[in-house]
């Protein structure tokens, strides 16, 4: 399966609908054109199982299974407009791969992506899809997120697609002075999404809004 040979079914409407929902990003208040084209550019229906493709261009979560969900569009959006905050980045690090949808929009507006998933079945798929999309700047690895990646530190930017309840010290230290990290924090009862900005000192924090994350969990499963 290529870019151009979507599912069965979805074809012939995807590019379509991939403009149609980038009108609504726009309209929600995504500002950055880098981003919006990124959006364009991803087919999200190759992230989601083939039953649910035809609803891949709806605003909404979709489940991956495992429990898991690939994010709502504007999310992935959002996250990845206040990561990039303006500007370029060359070494982004990502907690919680999932489908591989938000690390396939990062992959086409930075230099390289380390991405970190701890269910293996849905690493594999994502680095399927990844081979499939020719994606080769990003680097996926089965890992507790919660420890970051240090062997390659420091990232200048760092994107997490689950919840902690609190900010994870480990990752906090693997960013580099003055880059951002953007994670939702917070248990289910509610959670907000946090970008930090890493200081000589320590770190600043800047409330975005209210967001629903699967919660991040510790250690990896097979
Ligand atoms: N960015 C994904 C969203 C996936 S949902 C997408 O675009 O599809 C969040 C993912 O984080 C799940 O796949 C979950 O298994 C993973 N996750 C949760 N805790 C984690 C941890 N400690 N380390 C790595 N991945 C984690």
């Amino acid at each position: 399966m290529t870019p151009d040979q979507p599912h069965a079914g979805v074809g012939m409407t995807s590019e379509r609908s991939r403009d149609r929902l980038v009108e609504l990003l726009r309209r929600q208040g995504i500002r950055d054109e880098r981003v919006l084209e990124a959006m364009r550019a991803i087919p999200r229906h190759l992230f989601v199982d083939e039953a649910l493709a035809s609803r891949a261009y709806e605003n909404t979560a979709l489940p991956i299974g495992f429990g898991q969900t690939i994010s709502q569009p504007y999310i992935v959006a959002r996250m990845t407009e206040a990561l990039l905050n303006g500007g370029n980045l060359e070494r982004v690090l990502e907690v919680g791969t999932g489908s591989g949808y938000q690390s396939a929009v990062l992959s086409l507006l930075v230099r390289r992506i380390y991405t970190l998933e701890r269910i293996a079945p849905l690493l594999e798929q994502a680095r399927e899809r990844f081979r499939q999309l020719g994606l080769r700047n990003i680097h996926p690895r089965l890992a507790d997120g919660t420890l970051g990646l240090p062997e390659k530190r420091p990232y200048d930017g760092i994107l997490v697609t689950a919840a902690p309840e609190g900010i994870p010290r480990p990752l906090v230290e693997q960013l580099d002075q003055g880059a951002h990290m953007v994670l939702p924090v917070g248990s289910r009862e509610g959670q907000a999404l946090v970008r930090v900005t890493r200081t000589a000192r320590g770190y600043d924090t800047e409330l975005l809004e209210p967001v629903n994350f699967v919660p991040m969990l510790g250690g990896v499963e097979k």
